[in-house]
């Protein structure tokens, strides 16, 4: 087990790894960050803030001096830095399982291989594939394999004309074909697997999205005590058939007709887990902390019905949202993430909101919601 004051090194500074650093930094550990922006969230209180890139060789070099383990709180980050840092110190999670979660292709062959399912796709590396693609996945959803993310890299496509001009203009990068699937609901499943094989999930949350990000999440999800399970045993047999270690989110789809399919995995903690920080007796992050560091999995339970509601950019259309909606409500937790400038789309923050009920939680969140973002109708 690696104890506190170790250092602890994270590759990537978005709100991700400000959360990890602030479990860390509670726990006792002192944390060393890389990520090339300045004014990055987790950069601005971490012990030491490397500004390089993350294929830099000095910056990788001081992390594997420095540091007893390094982890990641991104997917995009280059699987090779990862495996080179894994010869000096520990790297949690390993850079191949990393590498499978960063390319939708070799992410969708891996689910079906560990026999569970996705919603259906064909895989297109040129124009022509689009041609003798199933005419079943029409109308479907164009989504490049690599970088995409709060659906960007994505293009809603009712035939192979559209598919094909989407394609183009997309930069006719490797992508597949998923098709569109009547969504009765969708869910998440955070799971953390130890070192020593021991997995745990987090309570599974029920996302709702806005423009293709993440807007929503309500815990405990309202599905059946049966889905919510198939759903966390599914990923905890990801987690486990890819020998993972750490904090691992599954994304999923609830059909209409009541199947669940796998949608995507983040190799990481996950927004639709951002509730574990007020609702449950181990946050995400302390369970990040707690893989990385080689400790017993925390507990998991969960202490009160919530729901996470994302602050993005658009809240402050009008200069600083009203702030004190949310401290008016005495089960209500604003967290905001340091970023200084608020653009549309991007997220700056969320809040939480304790209740008897994921109905009644909803019901208070919702107009909490309403009135940081006034000019969103829904
Ligand atoms: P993020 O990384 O933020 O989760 P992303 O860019 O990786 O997003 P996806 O998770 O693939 O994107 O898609 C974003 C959202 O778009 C989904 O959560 C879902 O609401 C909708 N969506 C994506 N694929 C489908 C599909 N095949 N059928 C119906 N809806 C879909
Ligand atoms: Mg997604």
């Amino acid at each position: 087990m690696i104890f506190p004051d170790a250092m602890l090194g994270m590759l990537g500074g978005g709100q991700l790894g400000r959360m990890f650093t602030l479990a860390a930094h509670s726990m006792g550990y002192r944390v060393t960050v890389l990520d090339p922006d300045p004014l990055s969230p987790a950069g601005a209180i971490a012990d030491v803030h490397l500004k390089a890139a993350y294929q830099d060789v000095e910056a990788l070099q001081q992390l594997a001096d420095t540091c007893a383990a390094v982890t990641t709180e991104f997917e995009n980050v280059p699987a090779e830095s990862l495996r080179w840092l894994a010869s000096h110190c520990a790297v949690r999670p390993a850079g191949d399982a990393v590498a499978i979660a960063q390319d939708r292709i070799r992410e969708k062959a891996f689910v079906r291989s560990c026999g569970i399912e996705v919603a259906p796709y064909a895989v297109i590396e040129k124009a022509a594939d689009l041609d003798t693609a199933d005419a079943a996945l029409f109308p479907g959803i164009l989504k490049r394999a690599r970088f995409g993310y709060d659906g960007k890299g994505q293009a809603r496509v009712a035939n192979v004309a559209e598919a094909k001009k989407a394609f183009a203009e997309m930069g006719a990068e490797s992508s597949v074909l998923e098709q569109r699937i009547a969504l009765k609901c969708e869910i998440s499943a955070v799971v953390a697997r130890g070192a020593d094989g021991s997995g745990r999930g987090f309570p599974v949350a029920e996302n709702r999205h806005r423009n293709g990000i993440l807007d929503v999440s309500i815990v405990p999800a309202r599905v059946t005590p049966e889905l919510a399970q198939r759903a966390e045993q599914w990923a905890l047999k990801i987690a486990e058939k890819l020998d993972y270690c750490g904090v691992l989110a599954v994304e999923f789809f609830v059909t209409t007709d009541g199947q669940l399919l796998v949608n995507e995995m983040a190799p990481r903690p996950h927004n639709s887990g951002h509730y574990t920080l007020d609702a449950c007796a181990t946050s995400q992050f302390e369970q990040q902390v707690r893989t990385l560091c080689g400790l017993p999995l925390g507990d998991t339970r969960l202490l009160a019905p919530v729901v996470m509601v994302n602050l993005l950019g658009e809240a402050w259309q009008h200069g600083q949202p009203q702030w004190e909606r949310v401290f008016l409500a005495p089960e209500g937790k604003l967290h905001l993430y340091g970023k200084h400038e608020a653009r549309a789309g991007r997220k700056m923050g969320h809040f939480t909101m304790l209740g008897a009920s994921a109905d009644a939680a909803l019901q208070k969140a919702l107009i909490v919601r309403s009135a940081l973002y006034p000019d969103w109708k829904d």
